[in-house]
Parts: structure tokens; sequence; C-alpha cells
């Protein structure tokens, strides 16, 4: 037997927290970049219940660790804890990412920016002067919602289930980018027509995640135009039934495993200082696909 030296002295520590965090594939895509890369970092899991979370992040911080990713539930409650947010973070009004230097807190949000490099990796596009409709108005929505008011979307049109919901998205992204956004209900995208009027389609509910793979935000008898780009952010599976549906009429259908890749990566260049080049994404995205 040899001795183990993947952890020495001088290994830094990343992490996640959050609860439950027992099905998160952060901790294989953040330790598989730290090999390719060769950074003596490990990325470890952490389970932390509400009533401890204040003493968990302090307690990060106390440690020195490098940084840690924040998951549900507390990509809200961890704000009160940090010394710094980012301008997007503070907008969107979530964290899932946390840098320590010299024992301070600062807060990002790589949802953004992993949203929008996996959008121009996979479809060559951005948002400038583009009509969206974003299906959904949870927390991965309000930060689709600002990547794509940030990155210069002429119009944006909100649908949610509950229409509160939808139309206090509405009123964050017009009072931060001017009158872009409004809302529609979820019935009018059910009907023919009215999805005619958008460039980019992208779903952020968990309509046609895993188990319920059969569902779908689209009725069946939706017809779609082969010149518009539909996202579903699920990865789970990686071809929904939106995405089939996308692909019969010819559009280009993204699932939502970029987005993943993408958001962990931009955490991973925050801690390190360094950029992942793309041949390297692309490496961990093959290896990430398989075990989803
Ligand atoms: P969330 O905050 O709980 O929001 C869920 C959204 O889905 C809400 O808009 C909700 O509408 C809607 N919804 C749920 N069930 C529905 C139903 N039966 N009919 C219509 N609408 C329904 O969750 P989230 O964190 O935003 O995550 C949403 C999905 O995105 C999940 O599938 C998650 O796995 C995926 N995701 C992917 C990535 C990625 O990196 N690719 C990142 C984050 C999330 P109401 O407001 O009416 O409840």
């Amino acid at each position: 037997m040899e001795l183990d030296n993947r952890i020495t002295g001088k290994t830094g520590l990343i992490g996640l927290i959050g609860n439950p965090v027992e099905h998160s594939v952060s901790p294989q895509l953040h330790n598989t970049i730290s090999r390719l890369l060769g950074k003596n970092l490990v990325y470890i899991p952490m389970k932390v219940e509400r009533d401890r979370l204040e003493n968990a992040v302090k307690g990060l911080a106390a440690i020195n660790m490098v940084g840690f990713n924040v998951t549900i539930p507390y990509k809200q409650d961890v704000m009160k804890y940090l010394d710094e947010v980012s301008k997007e973070a503070a907008i969107i009004g979530a964290v899932n990412t946390v840098k320590i230097i010299d024992g301070k807190l600062h807060g990002y949000n790589t949802d953004c920016e992993g949203f929008l490099r996996s959008f121009r990796e996979e479809t060559g596009a951005g948002f400038r002067g583009a009509r969206v409709l974003i299906i959904g108005a949870g927390g991965a929505s309000r930060a689709i919602a600002v990547s794509v008011a940030m990155d210069g979307a002429e119009g944006v049109c909100i649908v949610n289930r509950t229409p509160s919901k939808a139309i206090e998205l509405v009123n964050l992204l017009n009072s931060n980018f001017g009158d872009i956004a409004y809302a529609v209900g979820f019935e009018k995208i059910t009907g023919q027509g009215m999805l005619g009027n958008f460039d980019v389609i992208i779903n952020t509910t968990s309509l046609g995640m895993y188990p319920e793979t059969e569902a779908s935000p689209l009725d069946r008898s939706v017809k779609l135009k082969g010149n518009q780009i539909v996202y579903d952010i699920i990865y789970n599976p990686l071809k929904t039934k939106l995405l089939e549906h996308a692909e019969s009429f010819g559009c280009k259908a993204v699932n939502g495993l970029g987005m993943l890749l993408y958001q962990g990566i931009s955490a991973y260049e925050l801690w390190t200082g360094e950029k992942v080049l793309e041949a390297a994404a692309r490496k961990i995205y093959r290896l990430i696909e398989k075990i989803i």
C-alpha cells in the first residue's frame, strides 16, 4: 500500500452547505476540476440544520476555508451573515457562492454567469435585443431573469402558476432594468399564437423533472417555430418532454447541464482566481453527463 498524499497540510478546503446535500453532484464536479487542473483543493458536502446556520457560516470563516457553495434552503438566509454581496446577488436576493478573504465573507450568485456562459456556449447567441419568455418564477428563474436583462434582452415575459410571484419578479426587473418585463397567465402559453412572439423560451419550473418525466409546461398541441431557442434548465432527464417537443419543430433545444457545470466553474474561478479553459470545461461536461 502507498501513502495517501491526496490531502496534505497544505490542502485548501471548499465545500457546500445546505440541507439536504446528499443528492448534490457538486462534490464530484469540483473535485474533478481540482484533479484536472492539479489544484490542491478538496470539496466536501456539509449538511447544516437551520438553527446552526449562523454558527456554521462563522465557523467556516474562522477555519479559513477558501470558500463554499450554498444550496437550498439557505441561499437567501445566508446573506445575513456575509460581509459583502455582489450586485447580481443583491438584485436576485440570493447567494450560491461565498469566497473567504482574510476572514471576510464575500457572496456571489454564479447561477447568473453559469446560465449566460452555457447559453452562449451552446447556442452561439446572447440576449441583446431578444424577446424572451421565462416559464416559472422561483429561485432559478430570478437568477435567469436578471441574467437575461443584464445581457440586454429587449423584452422579458414571465409566466408562473402562482401569478403573484410572476408579478413580483416583473417588478424586480422593471425597477432595476427599465420597463422590459411583463407577466401573463399560465393559460396563455397553452393556447396557439402567443409563443410565436418569442426568440427564446426558457423553462425554469420543475415540470418534466425526474420522476415526473412525462410532464411539460407546454401542451403537446402548441406549435413552435424552427428559429426559436428552447432552453430547459432541468438536467435530469437530459432530454425533457419540452426539449423533445422543441426538437420536433427544428428548434435549438438546450438542457440545464451546461448551466449546472458553468455555475460550478464560475464559483471555482472565483475561489482560485484562475480561468478554467473551455477544453477542460468540455471534458468535465462529458464526465458529469455520465453520472446524471
Ligand atoms: P423553486 O424556487 O421551488 O421554483 C419552482 C418553480 O416551478 C416555481 O415557479 C413553481 O411555480 C414552478 N412549479 C413547480 N411545480 C409546478 C407545477 N406542477 N406546475 C406549474 N409550475 C410548477 O425551484 P428552483 O430552485 O427555481 O428550481 C426549479 C427547477 O430548476 C428544478 O427542476 C431544479 O432542479 C432546476 N434547476 C436547475 C439548475 C441548473 O443549474 N441547471 C439550477 C437551479 C435549479 P409556483 O411559484 O406556482 O409554485
